[in-house]
Formats: C-alpha cells, sequence, structure tokens
C-alpha cells in the first residue's frame, strides 16, 4: 500500500513519539490508533458502561464519531470524541488501567480497523499500534516492530507521568505495562505479534533520533516491502 508506514509494538516503546516526529520528517500524516480505543475506555468509563458487556461496548463504538485534527506544533493530533478534544482526557491512568480490556472486544475493533482503513486510504500516512502490520494494513510499505526492555520502557512512561505532575511509584508504572502487554499479546483478536515481515527495531539503547535516523535510513534504501 503505497506510503503507507505500519508501527507496533508493546507499550511505551516509543512509537508514538517516534512516529511524530517521522511524519513531520517525511510530510506524512500520523494515525495513532491507540487514541481511538482510549478514547472508547474513556466514554465506557465516563457513562458508567460496564466493561464486560461486549454488546454495550460495540454498541458505544459504533455510535461514537472520532475525528483528528491535523498535528499541531508538537506533532501530536488532538483526537475530537463525539465533538469534544479529549487529547489529554485519554492519557489519564484510569484509562490506562482499562484500555487494555476494552481493545480485546472484537466487536469494538471491528468498528476502530474500518475507520482506521478509511483513513489510511489516501496513504502518506505512519499508522502506529498493535494490529496495524498483521490486521489494519497488512500491505503496507513498509512495516515496523519497536520494542525495548520492560525496565526501559517503564522508566520512559514514568519519566512522562512525573513530567506530567503525576505522582505514580515507578514499580506501579512497571506493573502497569507489563500487565497491559500480557492482555494485549494473548488476547484472542488480533494480539499483539510481530509478523514475518516487520523489520524488529529495539531502541533500549538508543535515543529517539537514533531511531529516526535509523528508519530513516531503511527507508531511503527501499528496504521496504512494496
Ligand atoms: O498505544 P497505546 O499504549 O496508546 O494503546 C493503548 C491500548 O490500546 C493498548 O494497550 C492496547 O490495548 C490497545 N490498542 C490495540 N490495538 C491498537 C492500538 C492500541 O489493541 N492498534
Amino acid at each position: 500500500m503505497a506510503g503507507v508506514i505500519a508501527i507496533d509494538g508493546p507499550a511505551g516503546a516509543g512509537k508514538s513519539t517516534l512516529s511524530r516526529l517521522l511524519a513531520r520528517e517525511l510530510g506524512y500524516r500520523h494515525l495513532d490508533t491507540g487514541a481511538m480505543y482510549r478514547a472508547i475506555t474513556w466514554l465506557a468509563i465516563e457513562r458508567g458502561i460496564d466493561l464486560n458487556n461486549e454488546e454495550a461496548l460495540t454498541e458505544l463504538a459504533r455510535e461514537t464519531e472520532i475525528k483528528f485534527l491535523p498535528a499541531d506544533s508538537n506533532g501530536v493530533c488532538p483526537i475530537i470524541v463525539n465533538g469534544q478534544d479529549l487529547t489529554n482526557e485519554i492519557r489519564k491512568p484510569l484509562v490506562n488501567k482499562y484500555v487494555s480490556l476494552v481493545a480485546r472486544i472484537e466487536g469494538v475493533r471491528e468498528v476502530m480497523v474500518k475507520l482506521q482503513r478509511k483513513m489510511a486510504e489516501e496513504g502518506e500516512i505512519i499508522i502506529d499500534g498493535r494490529d496495524i502490520g498483521s490486521r489494519v494494513v497488512p500491505n503496507a510499505d513498509l512495516k515496523l516492530f519497536i520494542t525495548a526492555s520492560l525496565e526501559e520502557r517503564a522508566r520512559r512512561r514514568f519519566n512522562e507521568l512525573k513530567e506530567k505532575n503525576l505522582d505514580l511509584k515507578f514499580k506501579e508504572v512497571r506493573e502497569e505495562i507489563a500487565r497491559r502487554d500480557k492482555i494485549d499479546s494473548e488476547r484472542e483478536v488480533s494480539p499483539l505479534v510481530r509478523v514475518e515481515d516487520a523489520l524488529l527495531i529495539d531502541t533500549t539503547d538508543l535515543s529517539i533520533e537514533e531511531v529516526v535516523k535509523k528508519i530513516k535510513t531503511i527507508i531511503d534504501k527501499g528496504e521496504s516491502n512494496g
């Protein structure tokens, strides 16, 4: 699929930051699919919907309007849900805690994948998530699987949260990430997997700039699937 870059990987691997920087470098759009599952989760919590009620959550996904605005000066594309800007709300610890439960529901995923494919149609887009190379755009031009050690991913997430003045313990952040990875990797529908044709990049010992450089070299060399 022309001009489509699929980025998958576990929580805290740096996919979003990387996608934002790459999108800016290449003049591509960025679609953060995690934000969409987070938005449905936030709404469900807000409305007091039982997170085990698959039918109600699927219905919620169907009736929710999700849009992204063009990137702001930080490269973040604000997410507008039923007309409301939820960009900050969806990053809150409560959403982190429950999002994987909502994301394992096939009905919810079907609605989201359909929307994501629609947004990908025009090309020149970087899409990041868990099932992008395996399900959303299996014919993407380039597929990357970005990972890092659990310790390092937890450290990055911890620093991010600290910057936002959120008072969490490192151990809690690490446990939360490990728990989310486990649910995401073991679920029945579209689990987090590295597909065979995805290039594996371990960012444990790399700065974000080094990762961007590495991927740009890969793109320039045309070392892709297309
Ligand atoms: O990428 P992020 O950490 O924001 O994603 C939040 C959660 O959304 C993930 O832990 C996962 O449960 C879910 N997700 C998913 N499929 C995607 C993107 C995110 O299941 N393509």
